[in-house]
């Protein structure tokens, strides 16, 4: 254990013997740019006093075993991980709000709970079938050996003919489109899983590294799209025979693609293409080598198949804590304390699917974060703002607890001065903290400058507020936000990151520094939300990409809310100066169709906005406070 030798060596003897003089004298201009501003009404001897305390109190970070002991906890094996849904979640939730209780911080509505709905993993039923006629001849496939349902199937039957489609992948910007020419609606489209030349370092498809359009969402989705009925993904053609149907498990993707999907043995696969003529490796090998989709009818094929799942809706708990202050306005400090439980879904290393990924890093640093600077907090008497302090499940899921919370805020979120957001604070290498959102608040540029860096080194580039964690829920409701990341490790969303690799050293280094500018927000002038004109990446709303085509697509600007409404994509806000802030789009509308397509999910979105060029005007259907909407969108490309 690493971190104990150097136990409270960030406390500098200097500052404690010189009262507050060991702060940079900007304190005091901050101090004095106070005497102006409302606080004036409470006297300013006690301002003095909640400065100084303040100062003191960040004058001597927390104690990093105490810190470390969180994370011991949150990360160790008994808590599997943390997914959103499992027991182990609910455990790590009851051990926050004690250690909130412990720290003297009230509940909220009666409650340190606040309890929401997530759809959580699939369920396989009893009735999965698939039965292939093949030259007329009957063959019944055996369930999980054969076959097997994908996670995002939808749930339902079809029957009818069958359609090949290469690997069912539409990609403009590879000029790859294997729709191209062909009608797939009403039928069952048969495909190969992954994408052309996987082997190749040169392959089009972005060399050896998979794009979006390899993972099983984006193909489902993809064939929906297109008016197919049901997909078959063939399991992988290797050099020799084929690869294993892969156990039910839950994949990245949409809680539900609307169609059923299922993966096929490799060999039924060859049986199913040679009835209509055709040779599996033949194909495979021709598209790989000249990149020419060979789409084609398939005749003597009749294809039934009966996909039955079910999606348990399962409450979670945001863990709410708060410390009063003399006024109603109030700080909110937050941390998302649920991570990937096994890893089944976006875990970045899929091989060890099945394995606990303990997430230390992310996100029980920062949870431990929000905990310590509770118990620090308690301890300042005469708060001029409260604090808020909560911990979200459903971030890995899409900011699900925080966007739930925004939207059904327990406190008024008009009186919320601004939001601090810790993911991933437990690795900082040579001192570097990514602090994001400055440029969301008026003066939060000033506070950030003006609190003792404690040796640390910030890049603030990110000044938008809007990112992968739950500050952007907050940033879509125009409250302003500071995230602090500490940046991405080789062992991020893998079982390896665990606790033993946190530099606790600097991460109660960066919990004083968080603690000074929190100590300033709750005492100076409140900063007024700015609306920063986003960097053009945001506009795809999409989160957890793999790699290269994400950032593909004509530039769009909503920002989606993840907890996707029964039906659609919920914008939780559109940015300014973008196409759909150009045509009148807005925040709290509910897309429904896009360029004369329905859109059911996220997924459906991303993968329409993808087959679209810059230039391209496409009309747009939202539901609007249960009206319908239609617009014209003219998509631009991204700057
Ligand atoms: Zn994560």
């Amino acid at each position: 254990m690493r971190l104990i030798r150097q136990a409270r060596t960030t406390i500098r003897p200097q500052a404690l013997a010189n009262g507050q003089s060991a702060l940079p004298a900007t304190r005091t201009e901050s101090h004095a740019a106070n005497r102006t501003s409302p606080a004036r009404s409470s006297s300013p001897m006690r301002l003095i006093l909640l400065t100084l305390t303040t100062a003191l109190l960040w004058a001597a970070p927390p104690a990093e075993e105490a810190y470390l002991s969180h994370i011991k906890f949150l990360a160790s094996d008994k808590l599997k991980g943390r997914g959103t849904g499992t027991p182990e979640l609910e455990q790590a939730a009851d051990y926050i709000a004690r250690q909130f209780k412990d720290a003297g911080l009230q509940p909220v509505a009666g409650s340190y709970f606040q309890r929401f709905p997530v759809t959580t993993e699939a369920k396989l039923g009893g009735k999965n079938r698939l039965t292939l006629t093949l030259q007329g001849k009957k063959l019944s496939l055996k369930f999980n050996q054969d076959f097997v349902p994908l996670n995002m199937s939808g749930s339902g039957e079809y029957s009818g003919e069958a359609v090949f489609v290469g690997y069912g992948i539409s990609a403009p910007e590879y000029n790859y489109d294997d729709y191209a020419g062909i009608d797939v609606r009403d039928k069952v489209v048969v495909m190969f899983r992954r994408e052309p030349q996987e082997t190749d370092d040169k392959a089009t498809f972005n060399g050896r590294v998979y794009t979006r359009h390899a993972q099983f969402d984006s193909k489902v989705t993809n064939a929906k799209l297109h008016g197919a009925k049901a997909a078959i993904i063939l399991s992988d053609v290797l050099s020799s025979g084929y690869g294993e149907v892969e156990k039910f498990a839950k994949n990245a993707g949409p809680a539900n693609a609307g169609i059923p999907a299922v993966m096929l043995d490799g060999e039924e696969g060859e049986k199913l293409l040679a009835a209509a003529g055709l040779k599996l490796r033949e194909l495979h090998t021709a598209i790989d080598a000249d990149l020419k989709p060979r789409s084609q009818p398939l005749p003597n094929v009749a294809v039934a198949l009966r996909a039955d799942l079910s999606r348990e809706v399962r409450q979670v708990r945001n863990v709410v804590g708060y410390l009063p202050g003399q006024t109603d306005e109030f700080l909110v400090v937050g941390a998302h304390y649920d991570h990937l439980g096994l890893g089944q879904q976006f875990s970045m290393a899929p091989n060890f699917a099945g394995k606990p990924h303990f997430g230390a890093d992310d996100n029980a640093s920062g949870t431990a974060g929000v905990i310590e600077l509770a118990k620090q907090f308690s301890a300042v008497p005469n708060r001029k703002r409260g604090i808020l302090f909560m911990t979200f499940a459903g971030e890995e899921l899409g900011l699900l607890g925080s966007s739930f919370f925004v939207n059904n805020p327990q406190l008024p979120l008009e009186k919320a001065v601004a939001m601090i957001n810790m993911d991933m604070i437990g690795r900082v290498k040579d001192n570097r903290v990514f602090i994001g959102g400055s440029g969301t608040g008026t003066n939060l540029k000033k506070l950030l400058e003006t609190t003792p860096d404690q040796g640390l080194k910030f890049d603030t580039s990110e000044t938008a507020g809007y990112g992968s964690s739950d500050h952007t829920s907050f940033t879509t409701k125009q409250v302003p936000v500071l995230f602090f990341f500490s940046g991405l490790h080789a062992d991020y969303h893998k079982p390896s990151d665990t606790w033993d690799k946190i530099n606790t050293t600097d991460a109660v280094k960066l919990l004083a520094y968080v603690g000074g500018v929190a100590g300033k927000l709750l005492a100076e002038e409140r900063p007024q939300y700015v609306r920063v004109l986003p960097p053009q990446s945001a506009h795809t709303g999409t989160v957890g990409s793999v790699s290269g085509s994400s950032g593909y697509g004509p530039s769009f600007g909503s920002i989606p809310d993840f907890a996707e409404p029964p039906k659609g994509v919920r914008f939780a806000d559109v940015r300014d100066g973008t196409p759909a802030a150009a045509a009148g789009l807005k925040a709290g509308d509910i897309m429904i169709s896009f360029d004369g397509k329905d859109v059911a999910n996220l997924m459906d979105f991303t993968v329409l906005l993808r087959q679209k060029k810059p230039g391209d005007e496409v009309e747009v259907t939202v539901l609007r406070n249960g009206q319908t909407l239609t617009v014209k969108v003219l998509l631009t490309a991204r700057k």
